[in-house]
């Protein structure tokens, strides 16, 4: 299996090469060459396996030679160990022909934790065969941060740093950052929002010598191993309900739209997904997409679904690959007016390539709020709000094809929110009950590329 740039102008590599680097060196994001396909019979023989053992069918086309079947079976199983539900992705069901994917039950709470955990123990395992050392560099709203810091404290080989906007994340997810102790994770206050913090990161990518002096990983959804990871629960979501006999939709609470696509993978891999819903907060920018064609940023307005507080959705690059015709030149000329005009727009073509494949809603704070309590008193299931801005826009999608709302996050994660909305305060699980009470370490920094990089560099040549 080979993985090329979006952009067409960086070496082909194969999927470790692909894992390891992140972000493709000319500013394009790591693709498939062909997305590997199966039958109706191989999918519906994922009915009644463990999720790992599914893990490890729908991983295997892709991952080529870079890791044997043994190695790659043991690695998984590693990966899902630490999870508190023996489904690890179980299906909850909200109201007739509406189910929500429950994909919190991983060690920092949100579905992360299905890509990072994975991440982990495959770049763990790469860098023991190479003996090399990486540092990782990574973006975050809230969750990503907690997700790689979990996968990677203490480990030997590799160095964390990751940035988030100061003041705009959680308590909770800023102290699952900030409170663990391992000397090789650092956590960094940005000042500045999540698109500040992802366009710095960028920049230290195409900074090809502090790239290279300092092994420098990524760990975002740009990262092609992270989105891969993530195709895996929309298996087995869909054959939990009778696929791929009977077709599926799903609605994603979107940010980055890296869940997203790996459901639209999922799609090309051969599983029958009728609609593919983006949710999205008031940063709504790929909604607006959808209804107008005009891809223009307008600044981010912070949410109660912060996760989601996002203009520059990375991933969107690889569904405009495919929208137009896979072709790189289209997609590089885009990338640079939205980079450095604020926007563009789709061609009619590749809009109605994204209108076949997508349908798209958007909640407001207030439905947000409102859909928490609704579902409260419906079901007597307390959401996080991010599920509820999904929750709130499958509404409008429910019919006959049973609809599959993916709930993100754990709602003991977003207490504030969550109790504004229903008077009750969810309560952190046991092994993270004492998490205020451990001391916090971070450091703050200006949004400043050679700030940032003279500190990475600092931190690691004391
Ligand atoms: C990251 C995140 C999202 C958005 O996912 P993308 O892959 O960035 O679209 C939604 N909800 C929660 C809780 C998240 O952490």
């Amino acid at each position: 299996m080979r993985y090329i740039s979006t952009r067409g102008a960086a070496p082909v590599l194969t999927f470790e090469q692909a894992m390891m680097t992140g972000l493709a060196r000319d500013g394009g994001l790591y693709i498939p060459e062909t997305v590997p396909q199966f039958t109706a019979d191989e999918i519906a023989a994922f009915a009644g396996l463990s999720y790992a053992e599914v893990a490890l069918r729908v991983l295997t086309p892709f991952v080529g030679d870079s890791f044997q079947q043994d190695e790659l079976r043991s690695l998984i199983t590693a990966a899902y160990a630490g999870f508190n539900h023996d489904a690890r992705a179980p299906l909850v069901q909200l109201a007739p022909n509406h189910f929500l994917l429950e994909l919190f039950h991983g060690p920092t709470l949100a579905f992360k934790d299905f890509a990072m955990q994975v991440i982990g123990q495959l770049m763990q395992a790469a860098l023991a065969r190479s003996g090399k050392r990486i540092t990782i560099v990574g973006a975050t709203s809230g969750d990503t941060g907690s997700a790689a810091i979990e996968a990677f404290r203490g480990l030997a080989n590799v160095d964390v740093f990751i940035l988030f906007p100061d003041g705009r994340v959680s308590d909770v997810q800023r102290r699952q950052m900030t409170t663990p102790s391992e000397a090789n994770v650092r956590a960094i206050a940005l000042a500045g929002d999540f698109d500040d913090c992802q366009a710095r990161l960028k920049d230290m990518f195409n900074d090809f010598a502090f790239r290279d002096a300092v092994s420098l990983a990524g760990v975002n959804s740009i990262n092609w191993a992270r989105v891969l990871s993530q195709v895996v629960y929309y298996f087995t979501a869909a054959v939990s309900l009778g696929g791929p006999m009977r077709p599926v939709s799903f609605t994603v609470p979107t940010g980055n739209f890296g869940d997203i696509f790996a459901g639209y993978i999922a799609r090309q891999m051969g599983l029958p997904i009728e609609k593919l819903v983006i949710a999205t907060n008031q940063n709504d920018i790929l909604h607006r997409t959808l209804q107008s064609g005009a891809h223009t940023k307008q600044g981010v307005n912070p949410s109660i679904s912060p996760s989601m507080d996002i203009q520059v959705s990375s991933n969107f690059e690889r569904l405009l690959f495919d929208a137009y015709g896979r072709d790189p030149k289209v997609v590089a000329e885009q990338m640079r007016a939205l980079a450095e005009e604020g926007g563009f727009t789709v061609g009619q073509g590749a809009l109605e390539f994204l209108r076949d494949g997508f349908a798209s809603g958007r909640a407001s704070e207030e439905e947000t709020l409102a859909e928490i309590a609704q579902t409260l008193a419906e079901t007597g299931e307390l959401i996080c709000p991010h599920t509820a801005v999904a929750v709130k826009v499958a509404r409008d999608y429910l019919g006959t094809v049973p609809m599959i709302t993916l709930a993100t996050a754990h709602p003991a994660k977003f207490p504030d929110a969550v109790e504004r909305a229903t008077g009750v305060r969810p309560a952190l699980p046991a092994h993270m009950a004492d998490l205020f009470d451990r001391p916090e370490r971070q450091t703050k920094l200006p949004n400043d590329l050679s700030a940032l990089e003279a500190f990475i560099t600092e931190q690691l040549n004391p």
